[in-house]
Parts: C-alpha cells; structure tokens; sequence
C-alpha cells in the first residue's frame, strides 16, 4: 500500500508547527503533523509575545485558554556604566490597537500544551509523535516524508507541500539544500530562568531591566507569576558549561538573590545568533520558524517570528490547494517574511549592540549621547514601535499603511463587547472609513467570487466600533478605504473609489 497522502505535512510541533497545522486544520486542510519528542518540552525558552501573536490564538480559538498564563510586559529600563537611566522601552497607550495588551509575558509549556490540545482535536489533523523525520523527496507529483519511531520502525507520508518547522538544527532545511545567511551577531550568553519566593520577589526590581554594563551586560525579564528571567552574558576565558551549573549561576545572582530566595528553574549557555536562510522554498518544501531564523532574544520575538511565518504562509497554502490562488501567491511568502525578519534582526541586533558595549569609554559615549537625544528625560519609546511593515510581496507597495497590520476594535453588541475578528471572522476584507465614496462598494462589486471578500463600513450597524480605533486609523493614514488580507496585514489602501478598481487588477494577478 503507498504512503498516505496529505495537503500539508509539518515536520516538528514546536510553537510554529502548532501554530500552522491548528490554522491549516481549521481551513479544513488534511494536515500531518510530527515531532521527533513525545511531550511538550517542558521548560521555558520563549517568554514575551506580542498582541499579534494573541490575535492569532484568537483565530485558533485559544485566547481563554492562554490568557491565564499570560501577563503584561513590564516597561524594560535601560541602565547606563553609572547605573542612570539612559532608555527605557513601553508599551503603546490604549485604546489598544489590536485589542489586547501590546506586549505580554507568557509561560510557555502550559500555552504548547493549550497549542497542541487544539491540534489534536482537530478531526483533519494527523499528530504523529516520537516520529523522526529522516528523508524529504520531492517530485512533480508530491513530497515524500521517510520517519523513524522510537521502535526504530520506518514509515513513509506524502504531501502536497511540507513545511520544516524543525526548529534551529532544521533537517529539513539540510536536506533541502538550503543554506543560513549570517547577519552578523555570534554572541555566548547565559539564559536562567528562576522562580522566586516572597522575600526574594521583594528584592527585585519591579521593571525589566537592560543593565548596560560594559563589564558583564545582562537583562532582567519579569516573567508572569514568580518566574525570572536572566540572561548574562558570558565573559572570555570564562567556561559557559560551568555557569550553567548551580554552582556557576548562583554567584552570577548574588548581586538580586541567594539560594534563600529561590529556586533554579533552568541554566543554559547559548550562542545568540542573527542568522535567516537565503531561500525559504524549495519546490513544495517551506522554512518556517527557527528553522528559517534565528535572532538573539534582546525583543523576544524568536517565538513570535515562526508564529507570523505560520500565519502568512497558512492562508497562501489554503488559498493555492483549494485552486482559488496561482503559486505566485506562495513565492510571496518568503518574499515577505525574509524581508520582515531580517529587518526585525537588524534592529534587535542594534539593541543587542547597545546593551552589550564592552568599551567603557564607548558606552559612557552611548550614555550621553541617548540622553542628549531625549535632552536628559528619557520618554518610554513603545516596543511595537521596533516592528517594521511588510515592504513587498503580496501588497501594493507605496500604498499609505500597506503592509502595516490592520487594527483590530471592540464591537459593542447590545451590553456585550466582543473583538471585531471574532464577528466578522478573516478572510479578505475592505473597511470603509465612515464618508468613505458612496461607489466604493460598486466598485468593488466585480472582485472575484472566490475571494469571498467581505466589505465593512464604518460608522453602519455592522460595524458597532466602541473604541474609536478604526475611525483613528482612518484618519491617520488619510484614506477612504483598506483592503486587509486573511492575515489582518494591510494590502493596499485607496483615496477614492477610483483607486479601487487598479488595486483589483494587482490582487487578480494573484487570485483566480
Ligand atoms: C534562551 C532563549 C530565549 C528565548 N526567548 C524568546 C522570547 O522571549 N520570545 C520569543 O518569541 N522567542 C524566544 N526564544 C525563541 C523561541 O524559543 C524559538 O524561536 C521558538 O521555540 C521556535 O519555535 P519553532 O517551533 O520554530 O522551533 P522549536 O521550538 O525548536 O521546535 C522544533 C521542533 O521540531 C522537532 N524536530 C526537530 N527535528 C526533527 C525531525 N528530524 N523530525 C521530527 N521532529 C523534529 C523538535 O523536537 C522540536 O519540537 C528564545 C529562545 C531561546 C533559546
């Protein structure tokens, strides 16, 4: 009997495996899914996420089931050689754009197992655990999986497309022949997570910290419940094995805590690497998450970069199988996430730069020089500030706000609040500003069927907004009307109704 046949199959079910085969399943894709691990790890290693990243939960329905391990970010202050205040990073004020706190902390094994109890329950998901993947062929037909189990027993899948979410070490990525660019940071760091008792918690700073000390740098998180995070970095001639030891760690803590305290979570010594691959497809074979990229945790994004690449490459996926989207469509998908994370890295390795100066007199020049540019008050610069815009692909480029995610509001429902997304559901969409043209809508009345485009104006019934955060977004960009993609990212906006009908044409190029 031949292997079985799949739309999509993801090898590894780390955070961007779970993220793909919930959304692939839930466009009623029949997805395989498998992990070399049988369990979820079950130690923290990402720790921060941004709303982006809950509005995608949102999609998979998991929003009540996470929120209960997620907390707001602290502000994160930077600290200069003479322990001054020299930059502090915030969150944007509310109303919130995308209707939940901008920056969270979260613990990751409890939100793996909410991610991974989704999959499952997912009639169309195939989850194959303690499954090694061990050989990825293609031909003009499909692509074939060879895996390993625990008992050292082969079996074959084959799919339509695969996507590697097989994290840093990516097999996929080897035996696809594709290959890492370096963007330049290579730095040995001690990450150690600790949970922290009563007269311990009291002893602590009750902000992140970034203390930019020229003779060890390090970075305080503060994590959700008693869980802290440090990550020290490691000095030459010093011996990372070493520090990853109790016996290692505890004098690098001495200056916040004693074994009285609290208690050791995880030690581990890391290289923080800026690394993303050169091509992200081969064929029917896709990079997503780790196995695509690398960058060093200074924003916490690691985590929250596989998770935007699930959510862009999901709804391409579902589009091109169900015949509706040419493959085009899919090229965009490295087209834009390259772009975007190696943006995001170059400016997360700027941070990085920033926290680590080993030159004293350097960082005293870094000091005065932050604090001459804020005239000596340092002003909370919110960290989604830091998130660059898709700049091409599947997008009208110059269009005001393109490739900027598009907000998300409170409808109000009688007495009830509820999140636009989950009322209006995703898919392609067009909002209308309230004045908007009276022809938009007819000229959009020739998109094509199998879009299954949804137009929403503002300021009618159907678009109960309470908050004022689509009506603002409006008026800031100076547009009448935005077509947002099933990813909530910005395709293009319009002035006028005119401008609708040359967007189409773009859009067509794409679509059936
Ligand atoms: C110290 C540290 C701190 C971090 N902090 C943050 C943070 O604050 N915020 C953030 O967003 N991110 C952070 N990250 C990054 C984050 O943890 C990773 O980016 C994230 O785990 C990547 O998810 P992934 O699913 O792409 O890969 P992984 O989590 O590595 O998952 C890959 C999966 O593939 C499986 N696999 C591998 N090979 C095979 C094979 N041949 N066959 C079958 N299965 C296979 C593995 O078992 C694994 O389960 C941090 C990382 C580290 C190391």
């Amino acid at each position: 009997m031949g292997a079985e046949m799949f739309d999509v199959a993801i090898v590894g079910l780390g955070p961007t495996g779970e993220v793909a085969a919930g959304l692939l399943g839930g466009h009623g894709l029949k997805v395989w899914v498998g992990d070399r691990l049988p369990d979820v790890y079950d130690k923290p290693r990402a720790i921060a996420l941004d709303h982006e990243i809950m509005r995608v939960f949102q999609e998979l329905n998991l929003v009540d089931a996470i929120e209960p391990f997620t907390e707001p970010f602290t502000n994160s202050e930077f600290f200069g050689v003479d322990g001054q205040l020299i930059k502090c990073m915030s969150t944007v004020a509310e109303p919130y754009p995308l209707a939940y706190t901008p920056s969270l902390v979260f613990s990751q094994p409890p939100v793996e197992e909410a991610m991974r109890a989704h999959v499952r329950s997912l009639p169309n998901v195939t989850v194959s655990l303690g499954q090694t993947v061990t050989a990825v062929t293609q031909d003009s037909a499909a692509a074939t999986l060879t895996m390993v189990n625990e008992q050292g027993l082969s079996s074959q899948v084959q799919a339509r497309y695969v996507i590697g979410c097989d994290g840093a070490s990516s097999f996929v990525r080897g035996q696809m022949g594709l290959t890492l660019q370096d963007l330049g940071f290579d730095e040995p760091w001690l990450v150690v997570d600790v949970l922290v008792n009563e007269q311990g918690l009291k002893k602590l700073p009750k902000t992140s910290v970034q203390y930019c000390e020229p003779e060890r740098p390090c970075t305080l998180v503060i994590g959700p419940k008693n869980h802290r995070r440090w990550e020290i970095s490691i000095n030459p001639g010093e011996d990372p094995q070493h520090l990853a030891t109790p016996e290692g760690t505890w004098p690098l803590l001495a200056r916040w805590l004693t074994p009285d305290d609290a208690t050791l979570w995880r030690q581990a010594s890391y290289r923080f690497h800026a690394l993303v691959a050169q091509d992200w497809r081969q064929g029917r074979v896709f990079l997503a998450g780790d196995a695509a990229h690398q960058q060093p945790p200074f924003l916490g994004q690691g985590m929250c970069q596989g998770v935007r690449d699930a959510a862009n490459l999901s709804w391409k996926l579902a589009a091109v199988l169900a015949g509706r989207a040419q493959d085009s469509l899919l090229d965009t998908y490295a087209q834009e996430r390259k772009a975007h994370v190696s943006e995001l890295t170059r400016r997360i390795k700027g941070i990085g730069q920033l926290v680590g100066e080993r030159d004293v007199a350097k960082a005293r020049e870094r000091d005065a020089h932050l604090l001459a540019e804020c005239g000596g008050v340092v002003l909370p610069m919110p960290r989604q500030n830091v998130q660059p815009a898709l700049s091409e692909g599947c997008l009208v480029p110059g269009s005001a706000a393109a490739g900027t995610l598009f907000p998300q509001a409170w409808w109000q429902h009688g007495a009830h609040k509820q999140r636009m997304d989950t009322v209006l559901g995703t898919g392609w969409r067009v909002f209308l500003a309230a004045g908007a043209d009276a022809g938009c809508e007819g000229a959009l009345a020739s998109v094509p069927a199998s879009l299954k485009l949804k137009v929403i104006r503002l300021g009618t019934p159907e678009a109960p907004e309470c908050d004022g955060v689509l009506a603002q977004w409006f008026t800031t960009h100076g547009c009448q009307a935005a077509w947002v993609r099933p990813d909530h990212y910005v395709f293009a906006t319009a002035h006028s109704a005119a401008e609708l009908s040359p967007q189409m044409q773009i859009l067509r190029t794409f679509f059936s």
